[in-house]
């Protein structure tokens, strides 16, 4: 058997992968082990055809034996609103009230447009062929063409174990989880000329521009998603004279370091205030009750935060002399 084509549909016939999807919404419900009632709502008509529709652009792609449907995979360019970022659908089985992270993160500067690999499937007696590669190969090309879309997700259901640790294998990074972990997100970001970050085999660069002019416009900004990081969260922060987060905060797992680059300010942590300025490092461990304000001068600051207690080892322990030269080094 297997005589197997890949074929983009451009036609929009998304009709021929009305199976297919009702069975990948199925197989996630086996998987589930929270709420898989909530997939009960969900088929072809609510997940792909209506979100065919909705979309930007979208793009089925479908793998065929012998002329028949057996696997595809789904992407689309959405726009991000307002209201998207706080939107619960019907299907999520979150309580009324619960404060919960929805599709979007709750990043300050998530772009207004972003790329979401939707739907991937294909039928088991075709696993072990690579398919899974070349699906998410392609839906990324495609995704990465847009060169007003620099950030793609890919939504993963409680459960699908495989599928998640594919995606990251992938050059995907975990994002977030939507409604208390019910669908874990993960990210990736394409390279994005106008924001400066550049990906290498070992690396990303990314260049935030000046303290004073670039942060301070931004107010912040995180690298983590940017950055492609998995240790650690890095936030770059500008706050005006006077100015303050209006609220007290502490962390779950994450203990946190605050360097301040430059101006002058307070910090309270469990009601304990005290004066920092440029050269201050303050730890606060997870449970610190937390809030930092500029006094005189405008505070620039950096936040690093890890796990409390993930560091193993550093410095000697972790780090390997090796042999190579660079190209400013004496051989
Ligand atoms: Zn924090």
């Amino acid at each position: 058997m297997a005589n197997i084509t890949i074929e983009i549909v451009t036609d929009g016939n998304i009709e021929q992968c009305r199976d297919l999807c009702n069975e990948l919404m199925a197989f996630q419900k086996s998987k589930a082990t929270i709420a898989p009632e909530a997939f009960d709502s969900m088929n072809f008509d609510t997940r792909l055809k209506s979100s065919f529709k909705r979309s930007l652009h979208s793009q089925l792609v479908v793998v065929k034996d012998d002329e028949k449907p057996v696997g595809y995979v789904f992407s689309t360019i959405d726009r991000v609103s307002d209201g998207d970022k706080s939107y619960i659908p019907d299907w999520a089985p979150v309580k009324i009230g619960e404060k919960v992270v929805g599709l979007y993160p709750d990043w300050d500067d998530l772009p207004e447009k972003v790329g979401c690999l939707s739907q991937l499937y294909f039928r088991d007696e075709y696993r072990g062929m690579g398919l899974g590669s070349k699906l998410i190969g392609m839906a990324m090309e495609w995704l990465g063409s847009f060169p007003d879309c620099d950030l793609a997700f890919v939504y993963i259901s409680n459960g699908n174990d495989d599928a998640y640790d594919l995606y990251l294998r992938k050059g995907f990074v975990y994002s977030h989880d939507v409604f208390g972990g019910f669908i874990k997100a993960a990210c990736h970001r394409f390279k994005n000329d106008k924001e400066d970050i550049k990906m290498g085999k070992n690396y990303d660069v990314m260049n935030i521009g000046t303290f004073k002019g670039n942060l301070a416009e931004k107010g912040r900004v995180m690298a983590r998603q940017k950055l492609n990081l998995t240790g650690s969260e890095i936030s770059f922060n500008y706050t005006p004279s006077g100015q303050y987060t209006p609220f007290v905060h502490a962390h779950k797992l994450n203990e946190e370091v605050y360097i301040v680059v430059s101006g002058s300010g307070k910090f309270m942590v469990d009601g304990e205030e005290f004066a920092i300025q440029e050269g201050s490092i303050i730890r606060v461990a997870p449970a610190g009750e937390r809030a930092i304000k500029a006094e005189n001068e405008d505070l620039v600051y950096i936040c690093i935060q890890a796990q409390a207690g993930s560091l193993t080892q550093a410095t000697n322990d972790d780090g390997i002399i090796l042999e190579s030269k660079a190209s400013w080094m004496e051989s």
